[in-house]
């Protein structure tokens, strides 16, 4: 593989761009080398900015789920650029993917659409913190909602305590209202509320996690953390920006029987456009401005262009009653495949899968939480990643990433990539 068109447009960047990216985990620090810029992408690959063909296993950190440039996706945004791209008035498309999205996915009545993830989750916490009344959230170590501050925030000292920034700029005045728990740790969640009695306004959970690796909640960890919000009238946010259209039709909620109160959209229901929403049901969404007091806004939410693309998506997926069953076969068949090839070399691994979420970790023990993800051999993983590479396969640039199936890849496809992990195996 060649990269000197992207080591030269990797130096351009970094003159004018901080490191280069807008993006940190774009940067390559966790497994050093140049950042690969891309030219174009269809169905499962990538090409480059060098004219290399890569297999893409991150898909634009999900929302490329049916591939790229996904034909109903680009007619219609083609379509509906041709139209003017903003006007800050409502318009129609925004009522029919709200209508879709509200119809596919359990427990929600109304929707909202923002910009991003981030915005999605920041809103969402601000939703339940004015329906509640009250101003501690919870929150688990490892699980990732966006960089809005009250996200940015490390353990204490003990789970009980506040949590510290993890980022400057970050004020401990914010640190001190978010709570922090081991993920799939239901008696730490307990133990917060116990310390914290009428305080605490929401949890927020990624339900199945996929921002440190896969990590599937234990069986009781989801319906848990619903009695302990019952309990203590706090209201549970399923953070299902990653999950959300992508495990099954209705996300999480679906899939293991546990209901959320507020859901959290962002990646596959933009579609590939910068899209992120949140949801509940009307009791809640009555709170938020224009109807209630808690205010939320923004000048490109509903864009057309972003909400035809979103739309077309949710109706590919909606349309198509095997494909989440695809996906999880062809994740589960890369999962065997891969799991034999390093075990025939030897090299010790824990694999977590979840529908077409799956992660590879190196380490011997269980991967449950963010203290088990943390304990994968790094070193280890950057020689794969780099081996990977060479052999025109694109995986995350960093061991906590979970890596996103695609549709629109075939079993030969799969096949390739399972020879390049057995050809890099004996060199870990
Ligand atoms: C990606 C992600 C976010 C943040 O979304 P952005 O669009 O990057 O702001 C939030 N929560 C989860 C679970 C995510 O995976």
């Amino acid at each position: 593989m060649r990269y000197q068109r992207s080591s030269q447009l990797f130096k351009a960047a970094s003159d004018v761009i901080p490191g280069g990216v807008n993006s940190p985990v774009r940067a390559f620090k966790a497994v050093g080398g140049t950042p690969i810029f891309v030219n174009k992408a269809k169905g499962a690959y990538l090409y480059d900015a060098d004219g290399n063909r890569l297999i893409d296993y991150i898909n634009s950190w999900g929302p490329m789920i049916l591939g790229h440039a996904y034909p109903p996706v680009i007619d219609a945004v083609v379509e509906k650029a041709q139209l003017g791209t903003s006007f800050g008035m409502p318009t129609e498309i925004e009522t029919k993917i709200a209508e879709l999205a509200v119809s596919m996915v359990p427990s929600i009545d109304q929707i909202r659409f923002v910009n991003s993830g981030t915005e999605a989750c920041m809103s969402a916490v601000r939703l339940a913190r004015g329906f509640t009344g009250k101003e501690k959230i919870i929150k688990f170590a490892g699980c990732y909602h966006g960089h809005s501050d009250s996200f940015l925030i490390q353990a204490g000292s003990g789970a009980v305590t506040f949590g510290s920034p993890n980022s400057p700029g970050v004020t401990e005045g914010t640190a001190k209202d978010t709570l922090l728990a081991p993920y799939n740790n239901l008696e730490a969640v307990a133990t917060i509320f116990e310390a914290n009695p009428s305080e605490i306004a929401c949890i927020i959970v990624e339900p199945v996690a996929g921002n440190m690796g896969c990590i599937p909640p234990q069986p009781g960890f989801l319906e848990g953390l619903r009695a302990l919000c019952d309990s203590h009238q706090a209201v549970l946010i399923f953070d299902e920006v990653m999950t959300g259209f992508r495990l099954a039709k209705g996300g999480v909620q679906e899939l293991y029987g546990v209901t959320a109160d507020i859901v959290c959209f962002g990646k596959v229901i933009g579609g590939g456009l910068p899209v992120g929403a949140f949801a509940a049901r009307h009791e809640i969404m009555s709170h938020l401005a224009p109807l209630g007091p808690v205010y939320q806004a923004g000048t490109l939410s509903g864009n057309p262009l972003a909400m035809a693309a979103g739309y077309a998506m949710l109706q590919a997926l909606e349309s198509d009653a095997k494909v989440f069953d695809r996906l999880a076969e062809k994740t589960a068949y890369l999962h065997k495949g891969i799991a034999a090839a390093l075990t025939a070399h030897k090299i010790s691994h824990t694999i977590n899968r979840v529908g077409s979420m799956i992660s590879i970790h190196f380490s011997e023990t269980p991967v449950v939480d963010f203290e088990t993800a943390a304990e994968g051999n790094n070193a280890r993983f950057k020689t794969f990643f780099h081996g990977l590479l060479d052999a025109g396969i694109y995986i995350a640039p960093s061991a906590f990433e979970t890596w996103f199936i695609t549709d629109a890849l075939t079993y030969e496809d799969l096949d390739e990539t399972i020879a390049a992990v057995a050809k890099v195996a004996p060199t870990l």
